[in-house]
């Protein structure tokens, strides 16, 4: 059997439920990616993540290959032997991290010239380079190499980003040799709905296994992002898994899928966990919060997770406020456990043809719990 296949076996509206079959095993779709950035999701064992259900990790190609290098996770046995993770893993292509983070960079048709944030060393990111980094990773699915302008690009920049991306995209895929890794393409060009067909079909006709939507998490109004997915839906190849990138909040999420997308990552639950946010079935709340001071109940009490089922509210604010490092593992493992626990509902919704019915009860439940439960 072919280590990689896809297939929709569900639909509801335009909602659909996949399997993503890889050489590290099954993952069920609509599915969310724990970010691990640096080979790790930060504060969270793998134990933990694979009991409560993470079926797939991302892990992040800069950081990886400034620190600690690519080449030496490969002599490890690449990300799988490195971590010790044993399931399937998807690396991104470097792209979003370079424009965002590194200093001193230097866009050109051959790629980004760029100083580590770690170090201040030269690097070059390329469609080439970022293959090879990816390749020694070892990720199940690896990404193109791609220019992911800012939210508030003008539109020529926006445009001159997406058919660079389609180039960029071409060499990735020239450059790509490994059998047992999927390279998705990503499709660029903003809010800009003429652009991003353009960027679809042009990597359509490039062939990819699977495609991903860059660029919409960068500080683009909701509206537009949801004009994006509505305008794709029907370009992008129905037999194929969709990604979108980097988004996002529970409500996202549910509006995400609702439009198509099968697959998702955001440091949204880890990162808010660490500085005490806890996205809740009644809305979010905020831990540091006097009201939770002498609070006995747990932060969730409609959740299952190892948090709410061990520790109080009035605990977890003290551990907070006492810099506890078990303070961010607690509500990590939490907040995951909330986004991994929404996505199965969502996968049973589809399947039982429920999903429109569930994604109103669920947006209300959000809306109305906004001030915290
Ligand atoms: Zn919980």
């Amino acid at each position: 059997m072919a280590p990689f296949s896809f297939d929709v076996l569900a639909r509801d509206g335009r909602a659909r439920g996949g399997l993503l079959r890889t050489p590290h095993g099954e993952v069920e779709t609509p599915v969310f990616m724990p970010v691990g950035t640096a080979g790790a999701v930060k504060a969270v064992l793998h134990r933990d993540l694979r009991e409560m259900g993470a079926r797939i990790l991302l892990a992040n190609t800069y950081h990886l290959m400034l620190r600690p290098g690519d080449e030496l996770v490969a002599r490890l046995g690449g990300l799988h032997g490195f971590t010790g993770w044993d399931g399937p893993f998807l690396t991104d292509s470097g792209g979003y991290q370079v424009f965002s983070l590194a200093a001193l960079r230097r866009l050109d048709e051959e790629g980004v010239r760029f100083q580590s944030h770690i170090d201040g060393t030269a690097h070059l990111l390329s469609p080439e380079r970022s293959m090879q980094v990816q390749q020694n990773l070892g990720a199940d699915v690896a990404m193109a190499f791609d220019e992911c302008p800012p939210g508030d690009a003008p539109r020529d920049v926006v445009a001159e980003a997406t058919s660079r991306t389609t180039r960029w995209a071409r060499r990735s895929r020239d450059a790509h040799r490994r059998e047992d890794q999927w390279l998705f393409g990503i499709v660029q060009g903003g809010i800009h709905l003429d652009l991003r067909e353009a960027s679809a079909r042009e990597l359509l006709a490039i062939g990819f296994p699977g495609y991903a939507i860059g660029g919409l998490s960068v500080g683009e109004p909701k509206e537009g992002r949801d004009r994006v997915l509505e305008h794709l839906d029907p370009v992008l190849p129905e037999d194929k898994p969709r990604y979108l990138m980097g988004v996002g909040t529970p409500e996202d999420l549910v509006d995400s899928v609702a439009r198509g997308v099968d697959m998702f990552d955001c440091v949204l639950p880890t990162r808010n966990a660490r500085n005490g946010q806890l996205f809740t079935s009644q809305g979010r709340l905020a831990i540091r919060n006097a009201r939770y001071k002498e609070d006995p109940r747990p932060p969730d009490p409609a959740c299952g997770c190892p948090t709410c089922r061990t520790v109080s509210r009035a605990y977890l604010r003290h551990l907070h406020l006492a810099n506890e490092m078990g303070a961010a593992t607690l509500m990590s493992l939490h907040n995951l456990f909330y986004y991994l626990d929404m996505m199965r509902a969502m996968r049973q919704s589809i399947r039982l043809c429920r999903f429109a019915e569930w994604r109103r009860d669920t947006l209300r439940r959000l809306a109305d719990g906004q001030d915290g439960p």
